[in-house]
């Protein structure tokens, strides 16, 4: 839902005309169906800004030729928010965004990932063979697309924290309960000091995340900048989630990695927060530019 509302719903609601609203936004807002964001490509991860996939002008059309990998939902969505190159010789400057409907000739589900956790969501790979788009589902002004996808990503980063500290905040409660209940020693392992501070820094490090959330998630509502603080919001979340993760599993002994628990969910759960929507080598660059003042 984070990448349907936050990198479908809200640039088409920003920078779409009416009618593109009318077509492509009110059937995922009244929950008919739903959208993706395909930005990524085979060489075009971190670097986003070297897309390959080409959109060039044919009339009142645009014929689209690339790739897309990794797209949340790929398979599952009715509309594709998709980012292309119209000027490679203005590098991210030439690259325009479109709204491309499933099932439009030469858009090609051509693979569902096989991965290793949020396994209820589906990542695919898509092909656009040639693939004709008029030019009124065109999304912004040519040129306008890596604005777009940017400012998508600003927001979409809260969702992906607030993902992180959901996920942080069930495996801390499980290891809580596990350790009242089970026993070592002759006593309830909560008793045990080490596993005490593994419980409290868990907890420590879940209200960090909780208020970096809040904190990115109040100046978005506020109106004032605040992709600094989304960035550090998804890091410092996306990282809770991985260690508090590691530790849950680590308070259930031998029984955490066991799949009949869920702490050994939660821990493949957390993995992707520290990969998607700009990895959390990515979200300290966005950081450290703006520390660094440019
Ligand atoms: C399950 C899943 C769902 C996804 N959903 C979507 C989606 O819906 N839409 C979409 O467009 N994309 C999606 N992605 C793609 C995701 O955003 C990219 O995988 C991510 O941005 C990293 O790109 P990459 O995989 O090409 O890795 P690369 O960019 O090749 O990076 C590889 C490693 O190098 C590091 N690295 C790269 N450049 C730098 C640098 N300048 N400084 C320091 N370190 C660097 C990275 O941090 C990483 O550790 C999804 C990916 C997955 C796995």
């Amino acid at each position: 839902m984070s990448v349907n509302n936050s990198l479908y719903c809200d640039p088409v609601l920003r920078y779409g005309d009416d009618a593109q609203r009318e077509r492509f936004l009110k059937p995922v807002a009244s929950g008919l169906a739903h959208g993706c964001f395909a930005l990524t490509e085979p060489q075009a991860g971190s670097d986003a800004t070297n897309q390959a996939t080409l959109a060039v002008r044919d009339g009142d059309h645009y014929v689209l030729s690339g790739r897309k990998q990794f797209i949340t939902s790929g398979r599952e969505a009715a509309f594709a928010l998709v980012f292309c190159q119209t000027d490679r010789a203005k590098a991210h400057r030439g690259i325009t965004a479109f709204v491309v409907e499933q099932g439009a000739p030469g858009f090609v589900v051509a693979k569902v990932e096989d991965k290793l956790g949020i396994r209820a969501s589906d990542t695919a790979e898509l092909v656009f063979d040639e693939c004709r788009v008029p030019a009124a589902s065109r999304l912004g002004a040519e040129g306008q697309g890596f604005k777009i996808a940017m400012a998508a990503l600003d927001g979409g980063r809260i969702g992906i924290a607030a993902q992180a500290l959901g996920i942080a905040a069930g495996a801390l409660e499980r290891a809580v309960a596990y350790a009242r209940e089970r026993k070592s020693f002759g006593v309830p392992i909560g008793q045990h000091q080490m596993v005490q501070w593994m419980l409290a820094d868990m907890a420590t490090a879940i209200e960090g995340a909780r208020l970096l959330t809040l904190r990115a998630a109040a100046l978005k509502d506020a109106g004032r900048p605040y992709g600094t603080a989304s960035a550090m919001a998804k890091l410092f979340a996306a990282e809770t989630a991985m260690r508090v993760t590691t530790d849950a599993i680590q308070v259930h002994g031998g029984y955490g990695y066991i799949k009949e628990y869920e702490v050994e969910r939660a821990f493949r759960d957390a993995k992707i927060t520290q990969i998607y929507e700009g990895t959390s080598q990515i979200q300290k660059l966005v950081i450290a530019r703006e520390v660094l003042g440019g």
